[in-house]
């Protein structure tokens, strides 16, 4: 009876490293666009300012896995023209499920850029920090 017991824990162990494994992949699997349909004069395709006055970034990642993923992490960087690091943010998609081909958007709020140092941003890293399988 023990014995199955320790066999059953070990099992599960194993699984448990292979989800891990596949977690870290599925990352890689997931596309990222920014939203190119509205611009506003002067800024990059996908930025807004809210009403609170901070830089948005706004986009949507595909999931390009043969399995359902979600939610989807992303988090940003906001660099001015010498690569300074001015604002990082996260964000995960509303959709916690989203099928194989399935686009979802998210919405980066930089709340430590505003006012003179939105026009200093120059680029932005966006990347996918977890796309877990949903269940
Ligand atoms: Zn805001």
């Amino acid at each position: 009876m023990k014995a199955r017991l320790a066999w059953l824990i070990a099992g599960l162990m194993v699984v448990h490293g292979v989800s891990l494994a596949l977690a870290a992949n599925l990352a890689e699997k997931v596309k990222v666009e920014l939203e190119s349909t509205e611009r506003h004069a002067g800024m990059e395709p996908g930025t807004y300012v809210c009403a609170a006055g901070h830089l948005h970034v706004r986009g949507t990642v595909q999931n390009l896995a043969d399995v359902p993923l979600g939610p989807i992490k992303v988090a940003g960087r906001a660099l001015d023209s010498a690569g300074k690091v001015l604002g990082t943010a996260t964000a995960s998609t509303e959709q916690r499920k989203l099928s194989p081909g399935a686009k979802a958007g998210f919405d980066l709020e930089f709340v430590t850029v505003t006012g003179p140092r939105i026009q200093q941003v120059k680029k932005h890293e966006i990347k996918v920090v977890d796309a877990p399988v949903a269940r």
